[in-house]
């Protein structure tokens, strides 16, 4: 392991909250690591395709708006460091880990979003992206011709379904709840495709498979059941992404940061912004207001000490 940096700010992760905070950070003339897990900045800006309607002063998709947030950053010398996850942090002595670099901090941003919700049953996480899949476009050429199952009831859960009807000889959607959330045209495209079979008040309990996958096992209304299937993608929502944290983290609940008016967390360096912190409407808004207050606070603490 390498000397420790030693810095005024670690931002971890460069979606809206973090790249917002970095921003902030600099105008405030604090020092500012940010480390980004991925290898580009943005996080969920880049799932948005659609203009974006909601952001005041600005027309353009998600795409347009990390663009326009890096020229933003280059001008005013922030360098967000990609490819670096963070994998531990010391929350005594207020060192962050990441790859071979330590950083001794006085304060903490956590900015590092959503996740998409994993099936956790048993061998899901054996056959996870060798049979278990979160997302059909990544993975098209493992769903082509093999029969499939779809966990889930949203959007996602629907819309996929459509997309991959023309591909997959069968289809099976297993949703837990007793009707489907997903919108009513993407419920209707199904209701219109012959192949594809929705269960309802079921739930995917197993996957099974030898040197591939071969079924899941579904507890529904009249007991469990094996379907034999040779894919399955979940589409279960999404959670916050807080598990990298490990012991003697920040106070969570439900698996989000619990936060105070100015974004702190119950540990008085560590503070969070974005939707890892935000369980009820998580919007761009939001993240870039809440990174403000974050480093506000900060400023005034480490200009008090
Ligand atoms: C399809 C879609 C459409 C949307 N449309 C709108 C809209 O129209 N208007 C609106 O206001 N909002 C919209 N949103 C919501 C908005 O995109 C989010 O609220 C916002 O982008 C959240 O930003 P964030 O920085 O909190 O999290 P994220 O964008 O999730 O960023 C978190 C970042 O942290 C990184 N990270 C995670 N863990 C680590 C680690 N251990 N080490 C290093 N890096 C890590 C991740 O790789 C990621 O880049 C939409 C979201 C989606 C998915």
């Amino acid at each position: 392991m390498s000397k420790a940096q030693v810095v005024d700010v670690v931002i971890v992760g460069a979606g809206m909250a973090g790249l917002a905070a970095a921003l902030w950070g600099k105008r405030l003339g604090l020092e500012c690591v940010v480390l980004e897990q991925s290898q580009q900045l943005g996080g969920q800006l880049h799932k948005i395709h659609n203009t974006i309607p909601d952001y005041p002063g600005l027309v353009c998709d998600g795409a347009g708006l990390v663009t326009q947030l890096e020229s933003q950053l280059n001008a005013l010398e922030i360098a967000p460091r990609c490819n670096a996850m963070v994998q531990r942090v010391d929350w005594e002595n207020q060192v962050v880990v990441c790859d071979e670099v330590q950083f001794e901090t006085q304060a903490l941003v956590i900015a590092t979003g959503l996740e998409q919700r994993r099936l956790r049953v048993p061998g899901s996480e054996k056959w996870e992206d060798a049979g278990v899949y979160l997302s059909y476009n990544g993975h098209k050429e493992e769903f082509a011709g093999r029969a499939a199952c779809i966990v889930g009831g949203g959007d996602g859960a629907f819309e996929n379904a459509t997309m991959m009807a023309d591909e997959c000889p069968h289809i099976t959607i297993v949703y837990r709840g007793t009707s489907p959330r997903a919108r009513q045209s993407f419920q209707e495209q199904v209701d219109g495709l012959s192949n594809v079979e929705v269960l309802y008040e079921s739930d995917v309990v197993k996957v099974n498979g030898e040197e591939s996958v071969t079924g899941v096992e579904i507890q529904g209304p009249d007991g469990t059941r094996s379907l034999e299937v040779e894919a399955v993608l979940v589409k279960i929502g999404m959670e916050p992404r807080t598990r990298w944290m490990g012991e003697n983290s920040p106070k969570l609940s439900k698996g989000y940061l619990t936060v105070d008016a100015s974004q702190q967390t119950s540990l008085p360096w560590v503070w969070a912004v974005g939707d890892v912190c935000t369980p009820q409407d998580p919007s761009l808004s939001v993240a870039a207001g809440q990174a403000c207050l974050a480093m506000r606070a900060i400023e005034r603490r480490l200009s008090s000490v």
